[in-house]
């Protein structure tokens, strides 16, 4: 018998899973500032950013240009990551190779990575998973013996610093998500960083020449943005969010639930100019929001780590991430299950961050062949997510953890 949800969505609202930054109705006038990346650039202190309509889309732009440098053909990934990041990998006619993560974390396994890399070796993903800063050592150790490139996935990432400067930097390319809940959103689009100048202008030429300009995209798009600014709080979550997922776990398709089943192709096109004015005006906003998240982490971490056998997960050292949600690691998978039981659905903000590791979702299996991967397996049937969203009172957040207590194995 599974134990009760909580009562679905209580008070009729729905805790958005991550804390991304509201928009404000000043946002949406047309006539905003056009200087989304410039003023991005000049927060992060990195000398440019170039903006593309997805993550995906930038990993796109990235791994074609590295593909016209080059006749190598492989993509190392974590095993365990989004699976838009294994659709970029075919799209671009590349193969992808699946490495496993270190025992009881997110960062890849260096000696699981050692094996992976080769002559083909074109690039390896390093992932900065929840906002945590990964350990991007090995990988850059492993792509300088072996002569591929290294890429930072910092979707979940933008304002995320090791060593007092932006993620991203550490590899040769690095790029940020502003999709919907993912800090600053636009509901679409992504921003690419690179240190070497003359590999920026690479990727700028590769987007000119294969980004073009599809208005039906940018005007649903941009319908979708003004929905997103309408709806995103706990009430409009409800109906947007909360209600599908509900029904999704009702129907048993936590796929759906989780939001990991996405169309096998990618929208690639330019991003038009009232998207970027309204991107540019919130940015504004984006430091203190993330000091604000950053705070409200810091208080809660404590009482997520008195949890017994619990741990949470942390940035490598000498980082400093950015906490759109707290990624958990329980002790085993019966807890995980029961703690889902309880609290997925909820309307409190708690899932399973990505459902499965890449191998083992169906729609996948065309494009992602099965790989020997234990530490991925049981890192994504351990991993649970908890909202950082400022909406998530103490009171909720108590019944989160007292939810996680009850679920644990008794000592
Ligand atoms: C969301 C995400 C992406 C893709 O970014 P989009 O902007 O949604 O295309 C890539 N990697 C990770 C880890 C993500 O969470």
């Amino acid at each position: 018998m599974p134990t009760p949800r909580l009562a679905a969505g209580a008070h009729g609202r729905d805790i958005p899973p991550t804390a991304g930054l509201p928009l404000r109705w000043s946002d949406l006038l047309p006539g905003g500032p056009a200087d989304l990346e410039t003023s991005l650039a000049a927060w992060l202190g990195v000398d440019a950013l170039q903006l593309e309509c997805s993550g995906t889309s930038s990993l796109v732009v990235s791994l074609l240009t590295l593909a016209r440098r080059s006749s190598r053909k492989t993509v190392v990934l974590p095993a365990y990551t989004c699976p838009l990041v294994a659709l970029a990998v075919h799209h671009c006619g590349l193969r992808l190779k699946l490495c496993d993560l270190a025992p009881g974390h997110f960062d890849l396994d260096p000696d699981a990575l050692e094996a992976a890399c080769d002559g083909d070796t074109l690039a390896i993903v390093v992932t900065h998973l929840a906002g945590r800063v990964a350990d991007t050592d090995a990988a850059l150790r492993c792509a300088a013996r072996c002569g591929a490139a290294v890429i930072e996935d910092a979707a979940q990432a933008l304002g995320a610093r090791r060593n007092g400067r932006s993620v991203g930097l550490d590899g040769d390319i690095g790029f940020f998500s502003l999709a919907a809940g993912k800090g600053l959103s636009i509901y679409e689009g992504g921003l690419l960083l690179a240190r070497d100048p003359a590999l920026r202008d690479e990727l700028r030429a590769t987007s000119a020449r294969t980004v073009g300009r599809r208005p039906g995209w940018e005007a649903r798009r941009s319908l979708e943005l003004l929905a997103y600014a309408l709806l995103y709080g706990p009430r409009g979550m409800r109906l947007a969010y909360g209600n599908p997922q509900r029904a999704a776990l009702r129907a048993g398709d936590p796929v759906r639930a989780a939001g990991d089943d996405f169309p096998l192709d990618i929208p690639i096109h330019r991003v038009g100019r009232w998207r970027r004015g309204v991107g540019a005006r919130a940015a504004r906003r984006l430091p203190a929001f993330l000091d604000d998240a950053r705070a409200r982490a810091r208080r809660r971490l404590e009482r997520l780590q008195g949890l017994p056998g619990v741990r949470v997960m942390q940035d490598t050292a000498g980082g400093d991430g950015v906490w759109p949600f707290f990624m958990l690691l329980l002790p085993d998978a019966q807890s995980r299950r029961l703690a889902l039981d309880r609290l997925w659905g909820a309307g409190l903000g708690v899932g399973p961050l990505f459902v499965h590791t890449l191998p083992d979702y169906d729609y996948l299996r065309p494009i992602v062949a099965d790989a020997p991967v234990p530490h991925a397996r049981d890192f994504a049937a351990r991993t649970l997510s908890i909202t950082n969203s400022r909406w998530l009172d103490d009171e909720r957040f108590e019944v989160i953890c007292a939810s996680l207590a009850a679920s644990l194995p008794s000592p």
